[in-house]
């Protein structure tokens, strides 16, 4: 058997500086995440066992004792920190500096009358944290339809973003509407490229392989995302969370078997992944 693992599996550079900024700060007690800290179960587990507690909403947080904020890299809009802080609490912040670069880009163009278009999930709290750094009421789209849709002020700049996950070539065909219709568009380049590799690594592996593996959480969108771009590419493709859901497949010892992983997979449940592939030949 041949096992091809993605060399862009696992934690991307954003992921991996929030969680290792709640280690860092594990005796700094009482600490919360605002939000799971990743989509990962067993990550969360482990933080909550070592006392790290997850916070929901800001109405839960004022009801605990005082301690320190951690901002996970999704990011928070303006008025989240702002709360926080005037409470009594303190903010450690692990936004991603791709996503705050966002922030600052609609920071500014709000602040000079850009009509601001977000393209994204209107429902993922990255979108939703961008929205709050907008001093006007953003647009939030997420199809070529929606772009064909909005009627707006032909004399007002627009200033364009993306949703650091979002899909380069749909942002792109969104674009081109915009300037079809005659706007002007300040276009910003805002989709991570680290994305952008294991997604197209991913999809050159599972070409190539008789069965793809796909590691990440049940709830993680990019995880699924990734899932559905190799699930075109070879049909046995699976989503697997954690070594459990192994255990119904099986093996062929002429088989090549490729694994990739989501944003948010630790490397030990890749690595718990690659030996139990390798221990059944
Ligand atoms: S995917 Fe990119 S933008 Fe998102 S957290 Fe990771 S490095 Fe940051």
């Amino acid at each position: 058997m041949k096992v091809l693992v993605a060399k862009s599996a696992g934690f991307c550079f954003g992921v991996d500086k929030a969680v290792k900024t709640v280690y860092d700060n594990i005796d700094n007690k009482p600490l919360y995440t605002y939000g799971p800290i990743i989509h990962n179960n067993q990550v969360v587990k482990d933080l909550e066992d070592k006392g790290i507690k997850v916070i929901n909403s800001l109405e839960e947080l004022i009801t605990l004792p005082k301690g320190k904020v951690i901002i996970r890299s999704h990011g928070v809009g303006q008025q989240v920190y702002n709360y926080i802080t005037e409470n009594g609490f303190e903010v450690i912040d692990a936004t991603c500096p791709f996503v705050k670069k966002i922030h600052r880009i609609v920071n500014d163009y709000s602040k000079i009358g850009d009509t601001i278009i977000i393209v994204g999930n209107p429902n993922h709290p990255e979108i939703i944290g961008i929205q709050g750094w907008s001093t006007s009421k953003p647009f939030i789209i997420q199809s070529k339809e929606d772009a064909e849709k909005l009627n707006l002020d032909i004399n007002t700049p627009l200033c364009v973003v993306a949703q650091t996950t979002f899909n380069n070539l749909k942002y792109k065909e969104i674009i081109e509407i915009f300037l079809k219709k005659g706007y002007y568009v300040n276009i910003k380049d805002t989709i991570c490229s680290a994305t952008k590799k294991r997604q197209e690594e991913a999809i050159h592996l599972s070409k190539k392989v008789d069965k793809m593996l796909v590691v990440g959480g049940k709830h993680s969108s990019n995880t699924k995302k990734l899932y559905q771009l190799c699930k075109n590419q070879c049909d046995n493709t699976y989503h697997i969370e954690t070594i459990e859901d192994l255990e119904l497949l099986g093996f062929g010892n002429n088989e090549t078997i490729g694994i990739t992983a989501g944003a948010s997979t630790p490397m030990n449940i890749i690595q718990e992944v690659i030996t139990h592939v390798r221990s059944t030949e």
